[in-house]
């Protein structure tokens, strides 16, 4: 697959995808809204009001370090359909000045979200703090060229690009 076209504004690529994942989600794979999900320790939960926009695998050293293993897998939500529901006090952030904000659990440390540091709109869930199936789908492979020695990508036919996707999307530099 391909993506059709660059997009040319911060929020035309959720947007475009959004409208296609919809219609994909009246198929086998749909799941009821909302989406429910938390943290390891179960004191913060999160909900999404409507259907994931579509996920990716990130294997970024930033993505590496940040999760402990190869590569993260996340969502994206439609803007304004993320909320915290319990827990938010919880919370703390590690706000890098070039990348897209991760908002954790102090108590057990499990990623809760990553806002965009650009547009406080666009906002991604883990794909492991939802508690059952997502509805979406990783639809390809970022920052493959940093992906790491220790775990080869996998031969799944998704498309890899060296860097970020050519969106709002990606999280900034690795490092
Ligand atoms: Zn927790
Ligand atoms: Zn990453």
């Amino acid at each position: 697959m391909a993506w059709e076209g660059t997009p040319k504004t911060m929020l035309e690529y959720p947007v475009q995808l959004g409208a296609g994942m919809k219609r994909c989600l009246n198929g086998p794979m749909g799941e009821s809204t909302p989406i429910k999900g938390g943290c390891l320790c179960g004191r913060v939960r999160f909900q999404v009001s409507e259907p994931l926009l579509e996920a990716e695998y990130c294997h970024c050293k930033r993505c590496q370090r940040r999760t402990g293993t190869f590569a993260s897998a996340s969502a994206m939500t439609a803007p304004g359909t993320f909320h915290v529901t319990e827990g938010e006090e919880l919370l703390s952030a590690f706000r890098p000045g070039d990348g897209w904000h991760d908002y954790f659990c102090r108590e057990c440390g499990s990623d809760i979200y990553a806002q965009s540091h650009e547009d406080p709109r666009l906002i991604c869930v883990p794909m492991g703090a939802i508690d059952g199936d997502p509805g979406v789908r990783p639809a390809l492979h970022q920052y493959v060229a940093y992906a790491a020695p220790w775990d080869p990508l996998p031969d799944d036919g998704l498309p890899r690009y060296d860097d970020g996707i050519p969106s709002s999307r990606a999280r900034g530099p690795s490092f």
